[in-house]
């Protein structure tokens, strides 16, 4: 029997993964943490076992690992790419010496560790058409670096000490139950809750720029799929390219006409987001993943806008 330790779990994956993982291996076997309790989230909070755990404490780590018998670590707390731009010493302590600790708690109770890796891992001189599984991984922002080496941390516990590390290099990832923490692909998010609202968004992400996304529902297919593979047909473990959909800001804008036509999409592009962006596949080769664990996902852009535009008019009321 699975009992997880979701870290993060408040954030835009974590307060939809939680849930999802309470509804498949039972409430009480899922134990929800963030660094602090965070408003909105109340119904999260109350719906099974919660803790406050700062990843930089290994020893709060390893404490609540031990009073909740947990055997899976699902590492979601991180800082994402713009903000860690912004503070780039944070983005390291958390997202390394973070990783670090659960990793050396994982070696030490016998824990799965699940990480999610990003696009973020590639950089300007990886090819960016129908990027390999395997390829070069010079990224140029501080997050990048971290993901990289993060999933190098991860192949070396699971060679050396045998921890079952696991993990993907997700795309932006488009949701409506939380907003999401700071990234460059953001803005496919909140141009669907401007599209209701105001009929219009003014794009920080230029005409042109392609980037890899998904639907959060095939992104907790990814965790779950993968964390349940079996290990015998798994070559490559951590950082397995994933993606559903590949899209600039006037494919998105086209799809989101299709829904409410009168939507107008104007620019005003950010160069520190931009710059990020523009180090960044257009589109990924994700045939390891769907060889090795049958990575299939649902969701097409259009499908997606649909999905999206529908439960935002119900959130947003
Ligand atoms: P998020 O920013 O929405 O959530 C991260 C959470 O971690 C936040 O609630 C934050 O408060 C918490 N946190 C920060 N520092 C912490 C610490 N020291 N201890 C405990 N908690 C801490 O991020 P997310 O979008 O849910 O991303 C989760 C993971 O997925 C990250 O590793 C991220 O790099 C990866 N990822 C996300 C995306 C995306 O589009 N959302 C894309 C690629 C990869």
């Amino acid at each position: 029997m699975r009992k997880i330790l979701v870290t993060g779990a408040l954030g835009q994956i974590g307060s939809e993964l939680t849930t999802e993982l309470r509804r498949v291996y039972g409430e009480n076997n899922v134990i929800a943490s963030g660094r602090r309790i965070k408003e909105g989230h109340e119904k999260l909070i109350e719906s099974g076992p919660f803790e406050i755990v700062d990843i930089t404490k290994g020893k709060d780590v390893s404490e609540i690992v031990k009073k909740h018998n947990v055997n899976t670590i699902i590492n979601l707390a991180a800082i994402l790419s713009a903000v860690g731009e912004k503070y780039p010493e944070q983005c390291w302590d958390i997202n390394m010496n973070g990783l670090y600790n659960i990793l050396e708690v994982a070696r030490e109770e016998n824990c799965m560790v699940y990480t999610p890796s990003s696009i973020a891992a590639f950089g300007p001189t990886t090819p960016p058409d129908n990027t390999p599984q395997d390829t070069i991984q010079r990224p140029t922002t501080m997050y990048g670096v971290t993901k990289v080496a993060g999933e190098l941390l991860c192949d070396y516990y699971f060679k050396r000490f045998g921890v079952d590390t696991r993990g993907v290099r997700f795309p932006g990832l488009i949701s409506y139950e939380t907003l999401p923490g700071g990234g460059t692909t953001d803005y496919a998010v909140h141009i669907y809750y401007d599209a209701l609202k105001n009929k219009k968004y003014t794009s920080f992400i230029g005409k042109d720029t392609k980037m890899d996304m998904m639907y959060m529902p095939d992104a907790l297919d990814a965790i779950v799929d993968l964390m349940e593979a079996d290990p015998a047909k798994l070559i490559h473990r951590n950082a397995f390219n994933v993606t559903a959909m590949s899209f600039d800001p006037e494919m998105l804008a086209a799809s989101i006409k299709k829904v409410i036509p009168e939507f107008e999409l104007d620019y005003e592009v950010d160069p520190v987001r931009q710059a990020i962006a523009d180090t960044w596949p257009n589109s990924l080769d994700d045939s390891a993943a769907r060889e090795e664990w049958g990575w299939n996902p649902k969701y097409d852009l259009d499908a997606m806008t649909k999905d999206m535009l529908d439960k935002l008019k119900i959130k947003l009321g």
